[in-house]
């Protein structure tokens, strides 16, 4: 085993990083190990030793990049041990989408015991889904650390042009080997970081929808990251510039993230209004003719884009009456025709929008609600973005980027990002908070021309 890899069981792994009050948290995990360290990929050779029969059917996924990066070297490590390895590799640049996986299905003809998924975001969702068609365990080898996915029972697996999320089986090891990862792009690194960052508005869109919803957030699941989060922040250079012990504490964050979300039960710990941005964005790449940026990138501007909108509605105040007085509450902006989506995709985000709609309370409830609780909401939700003081300024030490121009978006579509991208899922968000109050279109000019378009 390699020195200062730190190759532990998850309650082990947990009580190291997290405190020894959250151990037990490991009780409601799949996650069986975890390796980060330095020469960790040897810890692959241990695959199934706890099993009865500890020579196993491993199929192999990646992508030619992370084959090379990783792929290669997992697949000799297995063979050494005695498992029979099996390789599906995916084109370059692969996408999780069912296309995709439609493509990689005829593999599992090959009855893997364990999906061997070495790679980044794609390839590690594109493992739990093949993962939970074989019912196979997973094995998961990350080549970055671009993303907080990878510790998560969710896959984002885009159907029809739409992003979705969809439940599958989570990792059962996870490997991430620093000397690897710190070889991966730079850019890689610097986007999980951004990734990261959504944390303080993702956790107040999470609180935000409990008001409403009663989805009350677990105090240890929405503070399990915080503590992580913060050490990241403070290696913001470390990390821009590839750092090990930087990197290292971006991993641990990134797990503890991942972990919030497979604890919660959805990815509402870590996905909110900013993500529906980024997700929408991606969406609408190939209609707005321009291209997508890595996702932590996206997720980076649509945090700040949040954090703004609810600096906003806070200054602007609690809604007078039943809502008839907010300048420009209208519900048509409901309907937005989504033009630069696909026709699949377009009918996908109307059959959210339909769902949305239909939530209960719906907009007079929820208007009167806040006007009658507008001081509890807002002591509740300062605590959380609290947390985003000082988040640009970290997020330009860490080279993310912290403007909406950064990724190629001009005015006009920043403005059609924050009215319609909210529509794409029926979870309640800062961007639903300002529709609700009639200020979504006001804010929406304004964002879109303000700070965050430098
Ligand atoms: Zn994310």
């Amino acid at each position: 085993m390699p020195d200062d890899c730190h190759a532990t069981n998850t309650a082990s792994w947990l009580e190291r990083v997290a405190g020894k009050t959250q151990r037990h948290l490991a009780d409601r995990l799949a996650l069986e190990a975890i390796h980060i360290g330095r020469g960790a990929l040897e810890m692959a050779a241990f695959l199934g030793a706890s099993e009865s029969s500890a020579r196993r059917r491993v199929l192999l996924v990646a992508d030619p990049d992370t084959f090379d990066a990783a792929g290669r070297d997992v697949g000799t490590i297995l063979q050494r041990r005695g498992h029979t390895v099996g390789e599906a590799i995916t084109q370059a640049a692969p996408h999780a989408d069912d296309e995709t996986i439609d493509s990689l299905l005829p593999k599992l003809d090959f009855h893997p015991e364990w999906i061997a998924a070495v790679g980044s975001g794609t390839i590690s969702d594109l493992g739990k889904v093949l993962a939970e068609r074989a019912g196979a365990r997973l094995l998961t080898v990350a080549t970055a650390a671009s993303m907080n996915g990878y510790t998560s029972p969710i896959a984002a697996i885009t159907v029809g042009g739409l992003k979705t999320t969809q439940p599958s089986h989570p990792a059962d090891v996870l490997i991430m080997d620093l000397d690897v990862i710190a070889s991966a792009p730079k850019r890689l690194t610097r986007a999980g970081f951004g990734d990261l960052m959504s944390k303080p508005v993702s956790g107040a869109d999470w609180l935000l929808s409990s008001f409403f919803f009663g989805d009350e957030p677990e105090p240890a699941v929405l503070g399990l990251v915080d503590d992580a989060v913060e050490r990241a922040r403070h290696h913001a250079e470390d990390i821009a510039c590839g750092d090990l012990a930087g990197i290292e504490r971006l991993c641990e964050a990134l797990v503890l993230s991942g972990f919030s979300m497979a604890l919660a039960g959805s990815s509402s710990p870590a996905s909110g209004g900013e993500h529906l941005i980024s997700h929408y964005r991606d969406m609408s790449a190939k209609g707005w003719k321009r291209p997508s940026f890595l996702h932590g990138e996206q997720v980076a501007v649509g945090t700040l884009c949040s954090l703004e909108i609810y600096r906003r509605l806070e200054e602007l105040g609690a809604p007078q009456g039943d809502g008839s007085s907010c300048r420009r509450h209208r519900e048509d902006s409901a309907t937005p025709a989504h033009h630069q989506l696909t026709k699949s995709a377009r009918e996908a985000v109307r059959l959210e929008t339909g769902a949305k709609l239909a939530l209960v309370p719906g907009p007079s409830a929820r208007r009167e609600a806040l006007a009658q609780r507008w001081k509890e909401l807002w002591s509740m939700l300062d605590k959380q973005l609290e947390r985003g003081r000082g988040l640009r300024t970290d997020l330009r030490r860490a080279g993310c980027p912290t403007s909406f121009s950064e990724i190629d978006t001009p005015p006009p579509l920043v403005k059609e990002l924050i009215l319609h991208c909210r529509w794409m899922r029926r979870r309640y968000t800062v961007l639903d908070l300002a529709g609700d109050l009639g200020h979504l279109e006001d804010l929406a000019e304004e964002v879109s021309r303000g700070p965050y378009s430098e």
